[in-house]
């Protein structure tokens, strides 16, 4: 069943129902409204695919648990070339509104989601932090791709008397980028 995703829910009527979200969201309505994670890759290649279902716990906790599915295109920070990335998230995020509501969720181990008292939720805010914070901090191709589909040429760790040789000639401006020239300056 494909269930168009709501714009607005109140999170105590769907936390106290616990109201089931199960559906799809298509490409061209993620290029058209989820404009962060736009920014963060190149192209959205599929579909997302979701399942949250909203509930209360014992403690009082409100609380969305679920999945978020798509495929990403990157460009692979190595050789430049484009990658796909699957992602796949598993949301376990309590709303909170308020410091102490904050704490328990955290106790509980749980994501938190800040609303105002009346403030409605738009899912597909939700949808998108989960998506963007599962982005890689790098986006480059797995380490295995190297030397097939990354094009990325590889340097391997030189001797030490080679590296010495080189940190010579790294200029001023480079060694503030360059970790093993910071160690070297350190052991002076
Ligand atoms: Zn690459």
């Amino acid at each position: 069943m494909i269930e168009r995703i709501p714009l607005r829910i109140d999170h105590f009527r769907y936390t106290d129902q616990g109201v089931i979200l199960d559906g799809v969201m298509t490409r061209e309505e993620s290029v058209k409204d989820l404009l962060r994670l736009n920014e963060a890759i190149l192209e959205n290649s599929s579909d997302i695919l979701y399942h949250l279902e909203f509930d209360v716990d014992f403690l009082g906790n409100r609380y969305v648990t679920g999945t978020v599915n798509t495929q990403v295109i990157l460009q692979c920070q190595r050789c430049m070339g484009n990658f796909k990335l699957e992602l796949s998230c598993d949301i376990s995020t309590a709303f909170v509104r308020n410091e102490s509501e904050q704490k328990q969720a955290e106790d509980s181990n749980y994501d938190t989601f800040w609303l105002s008292q009346r403030e409605y939720l738009d899912p597909r805010v939700l949808i998108e932090d989960e998506l963007i914070l599962a982005l890689l901090q790098i986006a480059m191709h797995p380490l295995s791709e190297i030397g097939k589909s990354c094009k990325a040429e590889v340097f391997f760790l030189e001797t030490d008397s080679e590296q010495d040789e080189s940190l010579n000639n790294v200029n001023s401006e480079q060694a503030d980028d360059n970790p093993f020239a910071i160690l070297k300056q350190l052991k002076k």
